[in-house]
């Protein structure tokens, strides 16, 4: 049986520190899956259909990587795709706060299932979408943070709004 992890997330946009826990769960795991969350109460810049094909365009490359959506709960989703791994990334212990939160709730649904947290390279430890979208939005590069497919995206997002 292969073991397959599934990722998931806003990715609004997908960005170098996502990546960057990718490539590490796929060193753990057969098959991993980014899943774009498509119900997420968090208002978005970048429709569902445009983060999943911003990060297809991001993991072409890396084999044994998927990318989907879903929408209700997660783990109906890794019961449908025959997994028992969830993948979080962990910048800061900050972010555990809310982690040990939704993963409890996860594992009290499916007892089954496991957590997985990784730490992304230091490089990425202060990197989210939102302050990416926040700086680029006041003209700051971006170019060490974003991958190249979505580097595109965000200037041709930004310059659009700044002409209207
Ligand atoms: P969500 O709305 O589910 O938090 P995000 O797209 O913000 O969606 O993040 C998805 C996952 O990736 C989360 O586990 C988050 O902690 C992790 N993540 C986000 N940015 C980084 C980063 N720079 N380095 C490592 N993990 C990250």
């Amino acid at each position: 049986m292969p073991r397959i992890a599934v990722y998931p997330g806003s990715f609004d946009p997908i960005t170098n520190g996502h990546l960057d826990i990718v490539r590490r769960a796929r060193r753990l795991f057969d098959r991993v899956i980014l899943t774009v969350a498509a119900n997420s109460s968090k208002s978005s810049t970048f429709s569902v259909a445009e983060r999943v094909r911003l990060a297809k365009a991001c993991v072409a490359g890396l084999g044994g990587v998927e990318v989907d959506t879903f929408d209700g709960l997660l783990v109906d989703y890794l019961r449908r795709k025959g997994s028992r791994v969830i993948i979080r990334g962990v910048r800061a212990v900050s972010d555990m706060e809310y982690e040990f939160q939704m993963a409890s709730m996860n594992r009290a649904i499916y007892p089954e299932v496991e957590s997985v947290f990784l730490m992304p390279d230091e490089r990425y430890t202060y990197l989210s979408s939102s302050i990416i979208k926040e700086v680029a939005r006041m003209g700051a590069h971006v170019e060490d943070y974003l991958p190249v497919p979505v580097l595109a995206a965000v200037k041709r997002r930004f310059a659009r709004r700044k002409r209207k």
